[in-house]
């Protein structure tokens, strides 16, 4: 072996012994390579990041924190995530962070844990006017365990601030969650906390979708105003899939809320506590590896320029559908996708995502606020473009971008268009090539 350079091996994906599966990652990569990314929560990892993911700290058993675990072996591994929370610090300015949540949505339930009682009242933002899962639906655990209110959006399509306000003033819950899967405007974290102040409540921001552009100071920053953040770290961060918890400043809890033994401790204590032993179990250290990586990546000038090229790419977008007669929620964007409303065109999410695929291009139907159809129909797509951006993707392509969608949206039914714009999408796709290094 010693005659190899001193590198890290790319993944040969052509040279595994279990070759019915490589096959179909190796049919994955095509599919990605060859088609035009437009699903807002997805983006593509760097190859070190792609690396850092498949090597041996998946082997190693990690429970507990660095400095603190119940296996031995662990000096290495502390140090991988030490240097994960402190790169993720840096990054957001924070004093604390817990790098461990396998997934956002595992960040979303140990907060929950740490903060709440089952039975206890919290406030988000309604799945159907753009919220996520984890924010109260009632076929997640947190509308199950816990008593959800919702908040929507005004007919214009922002978020109804009033409304947050009025029902916080009246049932006062405990915590409130700002943050959306699908919202295209920033948000006003000041207006949120000074109701919260008013109650009592804790403000906790779930910033698993705009997480790179708040990184990059391109959006308001949740951390001054909400006592608690999480994030996914696979979205905008473009990091692998997983999961973050973090806080500016740590404090001592005034709500009085206690560890399972009943004691009183600081919020960061709780959160660790929340996460393990509260709702996982060994840490996945090569991806916090990988993590560790992807922070590195965003500590970075150049990220910044990701991120400003994401938002002018984003606004490129806009403008050509709006120029296509297209309807915006909201008009428009500060971030880095679009939701539209498609019932002018006279086409449900569901037929236009489906159709779209076909002509290898991907985004996701979704329902837009006031939907009148079923969530597994719905009238919208949410179309973003961090992965088209990471791809190299300029404002100009954009248009060429939305021309394609356009021609396909409009001739549904015509299999000899559809396959022309696939052609298109494929030869298009080659001038941006994608882990050029991998077989
Ligand atoms: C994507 C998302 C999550 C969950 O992330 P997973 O990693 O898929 O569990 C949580 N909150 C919001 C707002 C999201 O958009």
């Amino acid at each position: 072996m010693n005659h190899l350079p001193k590198k890290l091996p790319i993944q040969i994906h052509t040279m595994q012994k279990d070759t019915v599966l490589f096959e179909l990652i190796n049919k994955e990569l095509s599919r990605q390579r060859n088609g035009i990314e437009l699903i807002a929560s997805e983006n593509f990892t760097s190859l070190q990041v792609l690396q850092a993911m498949g090597t041996v700290p998946t082997n190693k058993y990690a429970e507990g924190y660095p400095g603190k675990r119940y296996y031995g072996g662990c000096e290495i591994v502390d140090e991988i995530e030490t240097l994960a929370i402190e790169r993720l610090k840096k990054i957001f300015n924070c004093s604390w962070a817990n790098v461990q949540p396998h997934s956002g949505a595992q960040a979303n339930g140990a907060v929950f844990l740490a903060v709440m009682k089952p039975g206890e009242k919290f406030l988000g933002l309604d799945l159907s006017m753009g919220g996520h899962l984890t924010h109260g639906s009632p076929a997640n655990f947190s509308g199950k365990t816990y008593h959800a209110l919702h908040y929507g959006v005004t007919k214009e399509g922002i978020v109804d601030y009033e409304q947050l306000e009025t029902i916080a003033r009246k049932e006062k819950p405990k915590m409130i969650i700002c943050g959306a899967s699908a919202y295209s405007r920033d948000w006003d974290y000041q207006r949120i906390r000074a109701v919260a102040d008013e109650i009592g409540a804790i403000v906790f921001a779930d910033i698993a979708h705009p997480a790179g552009l708040i990184a990059t100071g391109l959006l308001n920053d949740p951390f001054e105003h909400c006592h608690i953040v999480s994030s996914t770290t696979h979205k905008t961060l473009r990091g692998p899939r997983g999961g973050i918890i973090m806080l500016r400043h740590d404090f001592e809890n005034p709500w009085g809320l206690k560890t399972p033994k009943g004691a009183t401790r600081t919020m960061s204590n709780l959160l660790d506590l929340a996460v393990f032993p509260g709702s996982q179990g060994g840490p996945l250290e090569h991806i916090i590896a990988a993590k560790a990586v992807a922070f590195g990546e965003i500590l970075d000038s150049s990220f910044k320029m990701y991120g400003q090229q994401v938002i002018q790419n984003a606004q490129a977008m806009a403008k050509a559908f709006v120029d296509r007669d297209y309807n915006l929620i909201s008009n428009g964007t500060d971030n880095h996708l679009m939701l539209i409303d498609l019932r002018n065109k006279n086409l449900t999410g569901k037929k236009a995502q489906e159709t779209l695929d076909k002509a290898n291009i991907t985004l996701n139907k979704n329902a837009v606020p006031f939907d009148d159809k079923s969530p597994f129909v719905t009238s919208g797509i949410r179309v973003g473009v961090p992965a088209v951006t990471t791809r190299g993707l300029q404002p100009k392509d954009m248009e060429t971008i939305v021309s394609m969608i356009d021609k396909v949206l409009m001739n549904c039914e015509d299999e000899k268009q559809i396959d022309a714009v696939k052609q298109e999408v494929k030869s298009f796709m080659q001038a941006f090539p994608l882990y050029p290094e991998l077989p």
